[in-house]
């Protein structure tokens, strides 16, 4: 059998890991997940083990790395896409975490962010880093462990710890000690990185209280990030691509043009839009972030989420125990007579560009004709019309004209889904061939630095449609609908 180059995709996710092995016009050749532990030590905290971040990414490697090699195809090159923000610090000596990983989810540093806001901090935060004061991201994270862990801040200040997002600790352990690094996507996730200089920060490590002795270096999202240690992954390959998992999908979904939006449906929604060379401020409290940095040039994104999605139909399967499984929604949203039905399904507050985290869902128009399917239809609507929501606030921030909107993630096998979206958006919607998009940018930007790939073009030229669906109703339906929806949200709306 003749062998062929192949590139393992990492993608350390937040409650699992995956190695995938594609080959180089990007088709899955091999794949290997492994669920861990959650660890919950209060209400509000979650931590990983990172020894089981690692562990479960070294068997998942090696597993998918021998089932490509059965088929002959050879990985040659990694690329590592992780969870974002989630932070870990560890002994440069020892390579031991002084703690586990304090997870993205975590609410634990809620009164240090509540307090700096209320000092007047964010104006500053927000234009230096895109983002908020939110306990979300990495800094008053890597505080809380400095403050926490006894000796941490002195042991920290002598330079004898290192923080990394997990990206970073991964690349750490696979180099076997060589590599501190991490690239510019994550990097923007930390409250630490300047977007617009591409580097560090020095008030903000000021700010936050962060030594920086600690941090990894920068390097691009793909970049010589070191060669793996034989005696951690069995085998020597160079790790060059590296991005945060919202981030990597933008590339897997070839969104390299500004305008172009990718969207992932999955419990929730993450939306980016790239807006190009400029990082555009936001007024509706999007983010701006980096959504790639390629020789040495970074590409900027507006990022929107959208909390319930994909969990509105697992609330009707497990709570209202309506339908049996999620596909049945596709059938039964097609027989709706769902005409002025609206969920607002606000279970956890509203998001962008409502912002109302003590509203609650709510369900309007009910007649006696209402039934499961009109349930389900209302659901799969909501979905659409809160995506509309993060469109125009996205618009309302970005004079970047929008054109298509491309998908993946778990729900859009559902095509009635994906041309309702494509209705109540009056976007066209794309979904590719492949929807392992996060799995498949890593293994594009280590492919670019290999040289499988010479530019985004090729890049671009490797994506491939499986659907594309067209609005199909007119603009004064759309408007008609979404004036419903409007209407439902305000009077859900607690202020
Ligand atoms: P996550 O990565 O957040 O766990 P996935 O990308 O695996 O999520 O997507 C799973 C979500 O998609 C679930 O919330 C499920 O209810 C929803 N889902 C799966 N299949 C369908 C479908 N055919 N129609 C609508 N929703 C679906």
């Amino acid at each position: 059998m003749a062998e062929r180059d192949g590139i393992l995709a990492i993608d350390q996710g937040t409650t699992s890991s995956r190695a995938i092995v594609f080959d180089t016009d990007g088709r899955i050749m091999a794949t290997s997940q492994q669920e861990f532990p959650q660890h919950y030590p209060h209400s509000g905290w979650v931590e990983h083990d990172p020894q089981d971040l690692l562990n479960s990414t070294v068997s998942t490697c090696t597993r998918a790395l021998k089932a490509a090699k059965a088929a002959g195809v050879h990985a040659r090159t990694i690329g590592i896409t992780n969870q974002r923000e989630t932070t870990i610090v560890w002994d440069r000596r020892t390579g031991e975490p002084i703690h586990n990983a304090i997870v993205w989810q975590d609410r634990r540093t809620a009164e240090r962010c509540a307090a700096l806001k209320a000092a007047g901090h964010e104006p500053l935060v927000a234009e230096r880093t895109g983002l908020l004061l939110d306990p979300y991201f990495s800094a008053t994270k890597i505080a809380w462990l400095l403050d926490n862990v006894p000796g941490a801040r002195a042991r920290a200040e002598k330079g004898e710890l290192a923080f990394g997002t997990v990206d970073t600790w991964l690349l750490w352990k696979l180099t076997g000690g060589r590599s501190h690094a991490t690239d510019a996507t994550n990097a923007s996730r930390t409250l630490l990185f300047d977007i617009h200089r591409q580097t560090w920060d020095d008030e903000l490590l000021a700010l936050f209280d962060i030594p920086r002795a600690i941090l990894p270096e920068v390097r691009d999202s793909a970049a010589d990030f070191g060669v793996t240690d034989a005696e951690v992954l069995g085998t020597e390959l160079p790790v060059e691509g590296i991005a945060g998992d919202q981030h990597a999908a933008v590339v897997g979904q070839g969104c390299f043009e500004p305008g172009m939006i990718k969207s992932t449906y999955g419990t929730g929604c993450f939306a980016l839009i790239n807006t190009g060379e400029e990082a555009v401020p936001s007024r509706n409290r999007l983010l701006t972030t980096t959504a790639y940095r390629i020789n040495g040039k970074p590409t900027y994104a507006l990022e929107g989420a959208i909390f319930i999605a994909g969990a509105a139909i697992q609330w009707l399967r497990d709570e209202l125990g309506i339908i049996a499984h999620a596909s049945q929604s596709e059938g039964l949203a097609n027989d709706a007579e769902a005409e002025g039905l609206y969920l607002v399904p606000a279970f956890t507050g509203l998001g962008a560009p409502w912002w109302d985290p003590n509203a609650r869902g709510a369900i309007y128009g009910l007649n006696r004709n209402t039934g499961v399917a009109e349930f389900v239809h209302a659901a799969l609507d909501s979905v659409c019309l809160q995506t509309g929501d993060l469109l125009e606030a996205m618009a309302g921030d970005s004079s970047t004209p929008q054109n298509t909107l491309r998908v993946d993630g778990g729900m859009v096998a559902n095509s009635w889904l994906l041309q309702r979206l494509a209705d109540l958006t009056g976007l066209a919607v794309e979904r590719p061939e492949v929807i392992e998009t996060t799995a498949l940018g890593a293994a594009y930007l280590a492919g670019l630095q290999h040289g499988f790939y010479n530019s985004l073009d090729d890049l671009n030229s490797q994506w491939a449609l499986d659907a594309r669906f067209e609005p199909a109703i007119s603009r004064s339906a759309r408007e008609h609908i979404v004036e419903g929806w409007h209407d439902a949200v305000r009077r859900t709306l607690t202020t």
